[in-house]
Parts: C-alpha cells; sequence; structure tokens
C-alpha cells in the first residue's frame, strides 16, 4: 500500500470512529430526554385516572409523537414501535379541537386508551431500563465486577408467554453475557430442551394453552434435565403454588413484578451452586485439574472420535522429582502448593483441547489430541524448560522450584487404554532412571510387533461380548461403566443418539443399554431405527432401555418398539448388572 492510501485509509478510519462517537453521544442524551418524557407520560396517565381532561390527553399524544420520531434516529427502534402504538392510541384527541376543556365522559374512548396507555409506558419503562443499563455498561466498560453474572457464560432458557417480559429479559440477561433462548409456550420449550445444554431454565406458571406446570413433568421424568436449575417466575404470589413447585422441584419462586437485579442475583447464586457440584464430580480439589474419573470417561470417548476420524494422540505422564524431600523439607502445605502451581503451569500451557488431569499423588497425565509422541515431546521439553526456569510455588517469601520426569506414548491402533497408560508410565520411569528431569519417548512399536499384538487383541475381542452404553449424562455412564467393567465384555459409550447410531454401523455389539431421552435422536427413535433395520448387524443386538419415563404407556412403547429388556430410573445397579448378564448370555 502506498503512503497517501495509508493516510486516506487512516483518515476515513477516523471519521467512521468519530461518527460512532456522536452516535454513542445522541443516544445517551435521548436516553436521559426519553426518560424525562416517560416520566411526564407516568404524570399525565395518573390524571388521566381521575380527570382526562382534553388538552392533557392531547399533551401526550403530542409526546407521543416526539418519542416516536427520535428513537428510530438513535437506533431504538422498540420504542419507536411502542411510541408508534400509543400515538395511534390517542389519535383520536386530535378531533377535539374546539370543544371544551371539561373531563371527558365515559362515552369517549377515553377508558379503553388508558388501559392501553399502562401497558405500553409498562413496557416503555423496561426498555429505558435497557437503554439506561447499556449506557453505564459502556461507561463503566473494563471495570471488573459490573455483574457477577457476567463471569459465568450461561445459556439459559426464558420459558414465558409475555413477549414483552420476555424480550426485556432476554436483553438484559444479554447484557450479562449469558447465551439466551426464548419459548412462549411448552411445547416450544420441549423442543429447545431436547436440542439444547442449558444451564438454567426460568419457567412461567400461567401460560397457555399448558401451564409451566406441564414442563415440570417433563423436566422430572428426564433424567438429564430432572436436575436443571429451575426458577419459577410467576405473577401468582399464591403460597399453595409457592409450595407445590418447591415440591416439583423449583429451586427458586420469584414474584412478579421483580427487579433484575434481584433476579441476576438469585440465577447467579444457583449457577455457581450447581457448577460446584460438577466440581466434585470430576475435578481435583486441590489442583482444580480434572480427576482421574473423569479422565477415564473422557478418554475412551477420545479414542472412539479417532477410530472413526484417525489421527494422531499421545499420552503424556508426568512425576515430580524428588516430591517427598520438598514435603519433609518445607512440610505439606508447600507440597500442596507446589502441585497447584504446577497444574496451573502446564494447564496455561496446553491448548484448550489437551486433557490434564491428576492422576494420583504427585502424577498428572495429558492427553494431547492430534499430536505424534515427536510433537508431544517437543511440547513437553518446552514446558520443563519453564518448569526449570520458573519457580511454581511461593510460600512466606520464599519460592520453590522443582522438575520433573515424564514419559510421552503415541497411540497405535490395537491398543487398549491401560496398555498406552503403562507405557507412557515406563517410558516415564525410564527417564527417572536416566537421572530424571527429562523427557522420554515411548517407542512406537514395529508393524511386526503390532499386528503379532493385533492379531491377539482382534482374537481375544472375538470372543469378548461388545456392549454400548449410550446416555448423555457423563456421571451415569461412569456409575455404568465401573459398575460393569469387571465383566468379560468391551465396552463402548456414546452420549447423544446420533452418535450411537453411527457406531453401531461401524461394529457389531451383543447388547446396547439405551436411555430413552437424548440429545440429537431420542432413544425411542434410536431403538425404533435399530429394530426396524435389516442389517443383519442389528438383528441380533439386545437392547436394554434405560429411560425415566415411568409411565406405562412408555414402558409399554418401549416393549412394542422391540426393546428385549426395560429399566426405569432410578434403579439398582446390582439388577442392572443381573439383567445384563442374562440379556448377553454370560456364565
Ligand atoms: P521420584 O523423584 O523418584 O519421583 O521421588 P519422589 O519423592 O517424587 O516420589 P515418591 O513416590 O517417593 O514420593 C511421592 C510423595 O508425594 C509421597 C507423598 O507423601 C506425596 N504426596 C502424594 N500426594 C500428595 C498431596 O496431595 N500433597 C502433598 N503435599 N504430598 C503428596
Ligand atoms: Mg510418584
Ligand atoms: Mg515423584
Amino acid at each position: 500500500m502506498s503512503h497517501r492510501n495509508l493516510e486516506k485509509s487512516k483518515d476515513s478510519g477516523s471519521e467512521s470512529e468519530r461518527d460512532a462517537r456522536i452516535l454513542k453521544q445522541g443516544r445517551k442524551l435521548f436516553i436521559r430526554e426519553f426518560e424525562k418524557q416517560l416520566n411526564q407520560l407516568q404524570s399525565l396517565q395518573e390524571s388521566f385516572q381521575t380527570e382526562p381532561v382534553r388538552e392533557k390527553l392531547q399533551q401526550c399524544y403530542r409526546i407521543a409523537h416526539t418519542v416516536k420520531g427520535s428513537a428510530p434516529v438513535f437506533g431504538y427502534v422498540r420504542i419507536g414501535k411502542l411510541a408508534e402504538d400509543l400515538v395511534r392510541t390517542w389519535e383520536w384527541t386530535q378531533n377535539l379541537d374546539g370543544q371544551s376543556n371539561e373531563p371527558l365522559l365515559a362515552t369517549n374512548p377515553v377508558q379503553e386508551s388508558i388501559e392501553r396507555t399502562v401497558g405500553l409506558l409498562h413496557e416503555l419503562q423496561m426498555e429505558l431500563d435497557i437503554g439506561v443499563t447499556e449506557i453505564q455498561m459502556d461507561e463503566q466498560q473494563d471495570t471488573a465486577g459490573v455483574s457477577m453474572l457476567r463471569s459465568l457464560k450461561s445459556r439459559i432458557l426464558l420459558v414465558d408467554d409475555d413477549d414483552a417480559l420476555r424480550s426485556y429479559l432476554t436483553r438484559r440477561l444479554q447484557l450479562d453475557d449469558c447465551v439466551v433462548d426464548e419459548a412462549a409456550d411448552v411445547e416450544s420449550a420441549k423442543r429447545l430442551l431436547r436440542e439444547h445444554t442449558y444451564d438454567l431454565v426460568t419457567l412461567d406458571l400461567m401460560m397457555h394453552p399448558q401451564s409451566g406446570y406441564e414442563l415440570f413433568e417433563f423436566l422430572k421424568e428426564d433424567p438429564t434435565l430432572k436436575w436443571l436449575p429451575l426458577i419459577v417466575l410467576s405473577g401468582r404470589d399464591d403460597l399453595s403454588d409457592k409450595v407445590r413447585c418447591f415440591h416439583l422441584g423449583a429451586d427458586d419462586y420469584v414474584t412478579k413484578p421483580f427487579q433484575y437485579e434481584e433476579l441476576a442475583a438469585r440465577i447467579y447464586g444457583l449457577l455457581k451452586r450447581t457448577k460446584n457440584f460438577e466440581q466434585l464430580a470430576f475435578r481435583d480439589p486441590l489442583t482444580g485439574v480434572f480427576n482421574r474419573r473423569y479422565f477415564d470417561l473422557q478418554i475412551g470417548l477420545e479414542l472412539q472420535r479417532i477410530e472413526r476420524y484417525p489421527a494422531p494422540i499421545s499420552l503424556v505422564f508426568i512425576d515430580i522429582d524428588s516430591f517427598k524431600k520438598v514435603n519433609d523439607t518445607y512440610g505439606h502445605h508447600v507440597g500442596d502448593l507446589v502441585l497447584q502451581g504446577l497444574a496451573h503451569l502446564l494447564q496455561v500451557n496446553l491448548r484448550s483441547t489437551d486433557l490434564l488431569a491428576r492422576f494420583g499423588g504427585e502424577e498428572f497425565v495429558i492427553a494431547l489430541p492430534n499430536t505424534t509422541v515427536d510433537q508431544g515431546l517437543g511440547i513437553m521439553q518446552d514446558i520443563l524448560e519453564k518448569v526449570r526456569q520458573n519457580p511454581v510455588a511461593q510460600n512466606e517469601g520464599q519460592t520453590f522450584s522443582i522438575t520433573f520426569s515424564a514419559g510421552v506414548a503415541e497411540w497405535q491402533v490395537g491398543m487398549m487404554i491401560p496398555e498406552w497408560v503403562d507405557k507412557a508410565d515406563d517410558a516415564m520411569y525410564q527417564a527417572k532412571q536416566q537421572g530424571k528431569n527429562r523427557i522420554v519417548r515411548a517407542d512406537l512399536e514395529d508393524e511386526g510387533a503390532q499386528f503379532t499384538k493385533l492379531v491377539a487383541h482382534a482374537h481375544a475381542q472375538l470372543h469378548k461380548k461388545k456392549l454400548l452404553i449410550v446416555d448423555d449424562d457423563a456421571i451415569l455412564r461412569a456409575i455404568l461403566i465401573s459398575q460393569l467393567e469387571h465383566l468379560p465384555i468391551s465396552i463402548t459409550q456414546a452420549s447423544d443418539g446420533e452418535q450411537a447410531w453411527n457406531v453401531l454401523n461401524e461394529q457389531a455389539f451383543d447388547a446396547c443399554i439405551l436411555d430413552g431421552v437424548l440429545p440429537r435422536l431420542d432413544g425411542f427413535t434410536l431403538l425404533e431405527k435399530i429394530k426396524s433395520d435389516s442389517d443383519s448387524r442389528l438383528k441380533d443386538l439386545k437392547v436394554l432401555m434405560l429411560s425415566g419415563k415411568k409411565k406405562e404407556s412408555d414402558v409399554a412403547k418401549g416393549i412394542q418398539l422391540g426393546a428385549d429388556d426395560y429399566m426405569t430410573k432410578p434403579f439398582s445397579l446390582v439388577e442392572l448388572e443381573a439383567r445384563m448378564k442374562a440379556l448377553m448370555k454370560l456364565e
């Protein structure tokens, strides 16, 4: 680009910046003005209730007219529309000129217009609220802690048939960095709940044609939605409604009208608590990284993906050098700080797709997708260099440095997970033997050895029955796998219906545990597909439906569609194991 052009583009850049600044300034002034106008309209409206005189009605018309004209100029389309509605409401007063200014009689359309005005002013008030908030946020930009909710970046479903309230809440929540979906009735709420994963739902009770209570039923029956945080937003401040909602599993009950700030604070509290539960199940409490349970679960899914879309993947096994000495010299507390420091350093130096977990005491594992053993070696060498150069912990003014030893092993076709972990662990052990503070790569097996192993593996697999577990609840999958993994079977898992269907079409399974309600392709539809498929591979597949749907009609539907067994949640793990053994003809 020539110098001249550069100058020019810089000019036009600052010009558009200036335009934006002017517009922003204009919007601010408009909102300030609009606030005054709205106050005037409010007090006029109050005066109508007692004395609807012509002059004041016409004044109301004129203010609305002004707002209607100015709002769209500054991009406030909704305010413009509402003002337009208000103009139309009071249009008829324009024909009253010359008449006396006595209070108008009930024969006039006064009453109707007043009622309409009350509603419109209420909506305009909400728009003002949004406008003011936007400006405040703009002014406070970059100052942290504007709203606690912002830090959570949650996805929320609003179920309410009041369009104005929904639209208001949506935009307020969006300003707090939430992703928001709206449903105006129970049916669309159900559809959205099947399609997406939400962090929280707000539910109105009085809706048509189905009431909010019907959504409770739906949520309660679905194990994946049963614990979804739910806040009832209701116009009814009725004790029996409240009690009923809490019995049905609501987490909170807020009556309309409410202050947005209070609702946001309640949402924040609820989300925070829920996140804590997830933290308990899948995170290591000391370091905050994933725990071994999560690692086992996730690595299984990762390998299944690779079977479908082949790509290299490597595993790193890390063990801190002479860690015992840290504990012995400085105390367990300092040892803990060192573990936290290393976990943090590892985490910030990895990609978001890498999976870091604490494997045990002072050992960590990392799965590196799309990474060969040599690339993995490079990545770890860089990280080790950082660990050597930066203290990982501080205590009472003293800093602590450590080193670690690590082994890297690339996954090869036919390899089982424990074998893979052992290989990385062995390489780590070699690093210790060679003097610690280094990374060792596990040798790739040559083709001959790999082939021999593959044959042995295939042979063993041939005699092992295969089970597919389909459930979108990761915790439930983990529970099922830990109950069944001692059986002489190989277990594959899928987290949604579509994934399950793909897996079923690629490999033969003897049995399948199928959740009733699943994202993407629900369990009953999948069952129907399986049982009506002419593929011989699926002909002998035994299906155990594991569903939260207790209703007899659902059990009947499942059986009619060809389920070989049916269990409802909650269930006994012992009974499930017994039934699986019978279905798979084990022992
Ligand atoms: P090497 O270099 O051969 O790995 O020696 P090491 O001292 O690191 O290994 P060793 O296995 O002998 O000791 C590991 C120590 O880690 C022993 C145990 O007390 C300590 N440890 C395990 N978990 C924790 C923990 O959560 N906090 C603290 N502070 N120490 C832990
Ligand atoms: Mg150790
Ligand atoms: Mg160690």
